[in-house]
């Protein structure tokens, strides 16, 4: 999210000052750092990065700002934006780009989110080749009429999507040889609304006990697909011991359901559901190109706004600044003052478009949806876009921005915030990559341990009074790589993997029982390879796969580490067994938070309640009621060992460990999840709460906790995506340690990873490449670490530059 507090308060001394800082763990902490220069934050996960750089800084900056565009709701905003500290000095305007942790909206595409769209469309309006009957009938089109998500520019049959959906018999009804009964429409809701589509067929006469095949056609035909909404009085067909109260219900045919839920749900697994009952064609009106038969008429540089669109970034980049084989860069149309207009916005273009190719972005296109993008590569086209705003004065506060990069592309990292810097901006680096924090001009290491354990700052000052120091970071930029394996584990059997698909293509035979690292730089493959293929290549040779992304473990409050591991049912099962809860008639689901007795009725369990501020939308604040405990009252009047079941998920792992230390099946969850590295979080830590990086720890914990010592198990492969963002060097040796554990039980390992550290202790590596797109996607290199770091590719040259065998 790109967040702007543009309110400004210059000081003199040139430096930001905190004063008294103490959000979450922060142990009251002073500490200044210098404007206009480079700011590196580091320490282990957990220790405290976060809540100084974003929750402190930034939350005060922005603070300030809705207090002076919105006074009167001074008091909402203390609610949702307490930053917890004394005073800072000197703090500008910032701007933060956090690592995605809400997902980007379903239309956003790389061109909406970099802006560069806004250039595109109003340079085909204004600069493009219009046919000459065209340009008779409507004169230029509007810029609007290049977006297939404005009412202008959308094709009318697809609304802009390319797709037509339509429910037939075969989709809705995929099981014919079952009756209504027997849920032959499986279309319909569950719950109420299903049963009242049933009811209403049985008091209109309609046979639900037959097999759906047997019934008229004329039947299935009204059934499915009326237009026709009668209103009758059901008598609902319930158990014999319910109430049966008549009502007016009004009939929708099935496909009319569909369609009706479709256009008006905001939900999209109800959305995912309405489609998997439709089948889906390429729409017949645009041809899936998504726009009005105008739009698509207009060229610029010969090609249509949609094949531009599907350019990739490189490409695009040589064509506008007239340097690849394109040719020149301008098109030769009507008149010297669209030619001015055109070197306008081909000006306006550039930087952002050059600076996302120098980031690794230049195998994107304009129109890759925003959803398939990694969390490393959105934050890396909000970073290119704003060169496009042109600011001045603010700090920028940035989220690990090497994330997804490969060491040979971090280098353009550096670049783009210098030129920030140049322009009269500071920065603020939550960083892992030493590297980049060696770069910095200032670092400040926050620790030395997470959570309870740390919140200090060990550190402030120039990198070179760190290196060496008796800290985590300071150990870790003295010495790079731990050292490189030297024998690799022997393959125990192996896997040949042969995949073509979109650019890549390869026959590899993969090891069983090895732990590989697949390399690369970024685009040229790796996530399709491990991701794509290799589920899919092992599922079909009988093996069990486990795949584990960034994918948040759910998308609310509800969703926490306690439920998602399973961890909470034991720790339930214990609250109903005290002799309090017997005594009340009290069951397991008593001490759930998802359940209407238990949980707090106005969060509903939450802990949470969303506030209306216009101009702060998704902005939490802590229930009143419950105060953040998620039940009510009564719920927590039993105990357990003197804890409530509120106080259990206010605990951290760490503390968990000593409470349920005798609870064999409790302690050995919380086991796993300090292995990788998450002492620090708390049990009832909700889904948005968690970075990608955490929540990927969270799934790989939990696959841990099926790996105890029993012999029977099934050999899995374990594949996995970048699974040390967010680590600082400390946590990568504890995960690598955790993913040899896997290896050593007998598993397979498969990982992407840009991490030397890592890729140094697999037994193969695996590198793809050479380039991004259509220049990646073959074994450019592939061996021992020792092996591929003598390999002349970038993946080599990292590993050479960083080893020391
Ligand atoms: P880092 O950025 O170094 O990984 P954080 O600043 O995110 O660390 O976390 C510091 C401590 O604050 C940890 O104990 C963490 O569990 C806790 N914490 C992080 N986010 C929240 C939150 N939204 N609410 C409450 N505690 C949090
Ligand atoms: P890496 O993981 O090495 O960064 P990827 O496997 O993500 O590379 O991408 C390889 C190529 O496939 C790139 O050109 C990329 O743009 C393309 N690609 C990846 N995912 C998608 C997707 N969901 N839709 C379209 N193209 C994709
Ligand atoms: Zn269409
Ligand atoms: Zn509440």
């Amino acid at each position: 999210m790109t967040d702007r507090a543009p309110l400004t308060e210059h000081s003199s001394t040139g430096r930001i000052t905190v004063e008294d800082a103490h959000l979450r763990n922060l142990r009251h902490v002073d500490v200044s750092l210098p404007r206009d220069a480079l700011v590196a934050v580091t320490g282990v996960s957990g220790s405290g990065k976060s809540s100084l750089a974003f929750g402190t800084i930034h939350g005060e900056a922005q603070r300030r700002y809705l207090e002076s565009v919105a006074p009167f709701a001074r008091r909402l905003i203390a609610g949702a934006v307490d930053p917890q500290v004394t005073a800072i000095h000197g703090l500008p305007p910032t701007v933060a780009l956090e690592q995605n942790r809400t997902g980007a909206s379903a239309r956003s595409t790389v061109g909406t989110i970099s802006t560069i769209s806004n250039s595109v469309r109003l340079l085909f309006s204004r600069c493009g080749d219009y046919p000459a009957e065209l340009r008779r009938r409507v004169g230029r089109l509007d810029s609007d009429s290049f977006s297939p998500n404005t009412a202008a520019g959308m094709c009318p049959t697809c609304q802009g999507t390319g797709t037509v959906h339509t429910p037939t018999e075969r989709t809705m009804v995929p099981d014919p040889d079952l009756s209504i009964d027997d849920g032959a429409v499986a279309a319909w809701p569950g719950a109420w609304q299903g049963k009242n589509f049933h009811d209403i067929l049985v008091t209109l006469g309609y046979r639900t006990d037959v097999p759906w095949r047997e019934l008229p056609a004329a039947q299935r035909e009204w059934i499915l697909f009326t237009d026709e909404t009668p209103v009758v009085t059901v008598h609902p067909v319930r158990g014999a011991h319910q109430v049966q109260r008549t009502y007016r219900g009004t009939w929708r045919s099935v496909s009319a359901y569909l369609r009706e839920t479709l256009a008006s749900t905001g939900s999209e697994s109800t959305r995912r559901r309405v489609l998997s009952f439709m089948e889906h064609a390429v729409c017949p009106a645009c041809g899936g190109r998504r726009l009005i038969p105008d739009a698509l008429k207009v060229t610029w540089q010969g090609l249509t706004v949609d094949r531009l669109n599907a350019l990739s970034l490189e490409d695009l980049c040589d064509r506008v600044t007239g340097t690849g084989t394109a040719g020149t860069g301008t098109t030769g149309t009507a008149g010297p003052a669209s030619a001015e207009a055109e070197r306008l916005l081909l000006n306006q273009l550039t930087p952002t478009l050059t600076a996302a190719v120098d980031l690794g972005l230049g195998h994107l296109s304009l129109d890759r949806a925003a959803t398939t993008l990694s969390a490393g590569e959105l934050q890396r086209l909000r970073l290119a876009s704003q060169l496009h705003s042109g600011l001045f004065g603010v700090v920028y506060v940035l989220d690990e921005p090497s994330a997804g990069l490969h060491p040979t592309e971090r280098e353009a990292v550096l670049d783009l915030v210098r030129r920030f810097i140049r322009a009269g901006n500071s920065v603020i680096l939550v960083e892992h990559d030493m590297s980049l924090v060696a770069a910095a001009d200032h670092v400040i290491d926050v620790g030395p341990g997470a959570g309870e354990l740390g919140g200090e700052v060990l550190w402030s000052g120039p990198v070179e009074g760190l290196a060496g120091a008796d800290t985590p970071t300071g150990r870790a930029l003295a010495a790079p790589l731990p050292r490189r394996c030297a024998d690799p584990r022997p393959a125990t059997g192996s896997l040949r993997v042969r995949g073509t698909r979109r650019n890549l293509d390869v026959d590899i035979t993969l090891g069983l029982g090895q732990f590989t690292v697949v390399t690369g730089v970024s685009g040229s493959g790796k996530s399709t390879l491990v991701t794509g293929v290799l589920p899919e290549v092992a599922a079909a040779a009988g093996l069990r796969t486990d795949l584990i992304t960034q994918k948040p473990i759910g998308r609310t409050p509800r969703s926490t580490l306690a439920t998602y591991t399973g961890l909470f049912d034991h720790v339930r099962r214990l609250f109903a067994r005290t002799p309090d809860a017997q005594q009340r008639g009290w069951t397991v689901s008593r001490f759930s938070y998802n359940v209407a007795e238990g949980q707090c009725p106005t969060c509903h369990g939450e802990g949470t309640i969303e506030v209306e501020l216009v101009f702060l939308p998704g902005s939490y604040t802590v229930c009143p009621d419950c105060r953040g405990a998620r039940y009510r009252p009564e719920t927590l009047e039993v105990t357990w060992h003197g804890h409530t079941v509120a106080d259990i998920l206010g605990l951290t792992v760490a503390q968990a460990r000593e409470v349920f230390a005798d609870q064999p099946r409790i302690a050995a969850a919380l086991e796993t999840l300090h292995a990788v590295g998450l002492d620090y979080l708390r049990l009832g830590q909700g889904a948005p709460e968690l970075s990608g990086g955490e929540a990927q720890r969270i799934k790989l914990a939990t696959e841990l906790q099926r790996t105890p010592t029993t012999r029977r198990r099934t050999p899995t492969v374990h594949l996995l995506d970048e699974p040390t963002t967010g680590l600082h060097p400390a946590d990568v040796d504890l995960l690598v340690t955790e993913l040899c554990r896997l290896v050593d039980a007998g598993d397979t390992v498969v990982v992407v990873e840009h991490d030397m550290r890592v890729a140094a202790q697999a037994d193969r590596v695996v590198d793809l490449g050479p380039g991004a797109g259509a220049e990646g996607g073959r074994v450019v290199a592939d061996g021992t670490p020792a092996e591929v770091a003598g390999a002349a590719t970038a993946t080599g040259r990292a590993l050479a530059a960083s080893s020391r065998v």
